[in-house]
């Protein structure tokens, strides 16, 4: 049996997330709510809406939308006959999840699965009224929100589900629908929130007992530890403090009364007064942060008013960022108590639940990974720490020891052995980590290798004869040790006769491009011929990219924006993910891309065009696309922009990337070599034209005073600026142009304010 027509009942946050996802398989879906009066589909049309948000677009194209079909329970109920999955997600209540499923069970095949996105009730109630031919296909498929983002699939199976219906799911919606399946057993909260909720309470009751404002709380549970710098409060806001308070309170009704959760519960009398006010977070847009008249501006959390939010400089966060947690936990002021009261507890909670939720430390960690973007799971920060330090600062603390906790004394979680990673199950069995085939995340493979060449930003690996650069400096920007280590791996590749070469990691991000503090430094030093070498530097190094005589691969996650791009732009194929983000947006701190990013937008909108002599309308294009420094919010609207070539391809489930990587690397056939033609330049009318609109759209106000600066630059290089038509400009050429453009532009007041602003500030200035 396959999945080939998915039904999603409720339309809500949830449903409209899941039939997006599917859409965005390629899968036709129907997503059905309660008929309204006037338009009976009205509800799953506002689920639609939704999907097309720009700011959290829920679908990777416009495209993706043609999968949908838009109904209601009442009129459309019998599409469901023909349907092989049908995900439920109501609103949380019993009796309606039940009614619906008697309804379900007299119109669906005997084939189809039906399954829950219930994350508090469970499996035994939602179908205990239920025949057990229905029980045998029924099961819960938690996703999280928002779903196309969101990486976990908590996949939870009743005591009566067909394990060949528990496979069947696992593989459909990791290898279509692109999740990380983490199998739960039927016990409250799952994995996810009953780590992750108790890990944020743990975090706000320990800010307010130590007096920490939510900057500092946030500062310090956050990147520190390894995750998102929402930290707790920002997560607050994101999340809703309305909506986190319900959450909090269905653990509280669920959860056994001698759990450990209901100790970090209670209440906040201020939380509850904001909850009143109407101060719930983002989408009221003021909860612990707001956006004040003069800037970001945060809750004092004893007045209760809003104070200025300065960017805070605390230099223990940015060290425990670069050497890891212990760092934070060797501070034994203020800082360093509040991250031992989250950690100590969290993680010790995490192995007490072992092996009440299963014997698999890895299904934890994973949970916590996927599911809330943790860096590293609560097993693996206890690896880090070290087990016996961890165990015996819990023993002078006075703290319970878990048994699990216990076993590991003296060893660890996870260990490789004879070059496989293994995980440490209950009972002390070492067992090496499974993912389904074609699933490769280099965070894991990367701990059985040792680095071929490594500095504090990047490292290059030999993985099977296949050289893999990987950068790993903070939001991994690039400097010129960065790009030491690509032309080392390059070399290598050729003198080694390796088979190719791939760039890829596995951090939220690929890399948000070049780091700015090493432009910075060289314009207070007035070393204008030190920034031109850089520059050179770095166009030489992804140049050798392009014409390597043998395939080069780059394999992007998350963002790869600005210099991060410009690497990618250079290899002979991108193999992305269906959420890669894209784009140069080096207008927005007044520079232009000086790493063949203006060359390679121009070549490729003359690809796509597929423009003959003239080449003015690519001209436009490219000028168009760096100008306002446009992304791509997925690889179909990239290639759409000519930021990705016909032969680049993108999966949906990124731990497949890698993969896919090596086959491309194998299977040359979709690498293309890059020749470029010298190209005939439509030179001073056209540089000219595109300098009077820079000029016109500033009079309008659409473009401050230093944009048309900028895009005069962005001009000049895609024309060839003050030249006659038809001047005739090399590959070199334009690397050259970038580089004059970019120096010129950094001797100006206005470029050095606005890469200030970005270091300073976290934004550059509007000037
Ligand atoms: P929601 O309130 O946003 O949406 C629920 C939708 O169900 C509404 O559009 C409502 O009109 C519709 N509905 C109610 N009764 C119906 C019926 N009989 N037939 C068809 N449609 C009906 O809720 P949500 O946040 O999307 O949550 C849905 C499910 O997912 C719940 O079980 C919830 O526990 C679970 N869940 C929610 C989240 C989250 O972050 N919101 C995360 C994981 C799981």
């Amino acid at each position: 049996m396959s999945i080939n027509k998915v039904a999603v009942i409720g339309a809500g946050t949830m449903g409209c997330g899941i039939a997006g996802q599917v859409a965005n398989a390629g899968i036709e879906v129907w997503l059905l709510d309660l008929p309204s009066d006037d338009n009976p589909n009205a509800l799953a049309q506002r689920g639609l809406e939704r999907l097309r948000d720009p700011n959290q677009p829920g679908l990777v194209s416009k495209e993706a939308e043609s999968f949908i079909h838009l109904g209601n329970t009442r009129d459309d109920f019998e599409q469901l006959a023909a349907c092989d999955w049908v995900a439920e997600a109501v609103v949380e209540r019993l009796d309606i999840k039940k009614a619906l499923y008697q309804r379900l069970d007299a119109v669906c095949k005997d084939s189809a699965i039906i399954t829950s996105n219930t994350s508090t009730i469970p499996i035994r109630l939602l179908v205990e009224d239920m025949p057990p031919a229905f029980r045998r296909r029924f099961a819960i498929t938690h996703f999280f929100n928002p779903v196309r983002f969101m990486r976990l699939l908590e996949l939870v199976r009743g005591e009566d589900t067909d394990p060949a219906i528990i496979g069947l799911l696992a593989d459909f919606c990791e290898q279509q629908l692109g999740k990380g399946v983490v199998p739960c057993l039927d016990t409250p909260g799952f994995l996810g929130n009953r780590v992750g909720v108790f890990a944020i309470q743990c975090a706000l009751h320990a800010a307010f007992e130590l007096g920490l404002n939510p900057l500092e709380a946030d500062a310090i549970f956050g990147r520190p530890i390894g995750i998102p710098k929402t930290g707790v409060f920002g997560l607050y806001d994101l999340i809703g403090i309305d909506l986190m308070s319900d959450v909090v309170q269905s653990l509280v009704n669920i959860l056994p009364p001698d759990d450990a959760f209901h100790a970090e519960a209670a209440k906040i009398e201020l939380m509850s007064n904001m909850i009143a006010n109407g101060q719930t977070g983002n989408k009221q847009g003021q909860g612990f942060y707001r956006d004040g008249d003069s800037g970001r501006e945060v809750l004092n959390l004893e007045t209760a008013s809003y104070v200025d939010a300065p960017r805070l400089n605390l230099p223990l966060a940015e060290r425990a960022e670069q050497e890891g947690v212990r760092t934070l936990l060797e501070d034994d002021a203020r800082y360093g108590q509040f991250a031992w009261r989250i950690l100590s507890r969290t993680l010790t909670y995490a192995a007490s639940l072992i092996p009440e939720v299963g014997d698999d430390p890895v299904a934890i960690d994973d949970a916590m990974k996927l599911g809330y973007n943790w860096i590293k799971g609560p097993f693996e920060l206890i690896d880090e720490i070290g087990v016996d330090d961890f165990i015996a600062r819990l023993e002078a603390d006075g703290l319970a020891i878990p048994p699990f906790l216990a076993e590991a004394a003296g060893s660890s979680f996870y260990r490789v052995d004879d070059g496989v990673l293994q995980a440490r199950r209950h009972g002390g069995r070492w067992q090496a980590i499974e993912r389904p085939q074609g699933v490769i995340r280099f965070s894991e493979k990367r701990q059985t290798l040792k680095p071929c060449n490594r500095c504090a930003v990047a490292s290059w690996y030999d993985l099977d004869g296949i050289a893999l650069v990987e950068f790993h400096s903070k939001a991994n920007a690039l400097d010129a040790d960065s790009m030491a280590i690509l032309a080392d791996a390059l070399d290598h590749v050729e003198s080694d006769g390796m088979r190719g070469l791939i760039v890829h990691n596995d951090a939220q991000h690929f890399s948000c491009g070049v780091n700015l503090q090493t432009v910075r430094d060289f314009f207070r030093r007035e070393d204008m011929n030190g920034l031109d070498r850089f520059l050179a530097d770095f166009q030489q190094t992804v140049y050798r990219m392009e014409t390597a005589p043998f395939p080069v691969v780059a394999a992007p996650v998350g963002m790869s924006i600005g210099g991060g791009f410009e690497v990618v732009l250079h290899a002979r194929q991108v193999i992305c993910h269906a959420n890669s983000v894209t784009g140069l947006v080096e207008s927005l701190v007044g520079v232009v891309p000086g790493g063949g990013g203006c060359k390679e937008t121009l070549y490729r909108w003359i690809e796509l065009l597929q423009c003959g002599h003239d080449i003015s309308e690519a001209c436009w294009k490219a000028f168009m696309n760096l100008g306002y420094g446009k992304t791509a919010t997925s690889p179909i609207i990239a290639r759409k922009q000519a930021m990705l070539r016909a032969n680049d391809r993108f999966v949906i489930n990124r731990d497949r990337i890698l993969g896919e990587a090596i086959k491309a690397i194998d299977d040359s056939a979709g690498q293309v070599a890059f020749a470029r033609p010298d190209l005939a330049l439509p030179g001073r009318p056209l540089f000219e034209e595109m300098v009077k609109w820079l000029e016109e759209s500033r009079d309008k106000g659409l473009f401050m005073p230093h944009d048309v600066r900028v895009g005069t630059e962005m001009a000049r290089i895609v024309t060839g600026g003050d030249v006659d038509p038809g001047t005739i400009c090399s590959e070199q050429g334009f690397y050259d142009a970038e580089r004059r453009s970019f120096l010129s532009l950094v001797e100006t007041d206005a470029t050095r304010e606005r890469i200030n602003s970005m270091l300073d500030a976290g934004s550059p200035v509007r000037n």
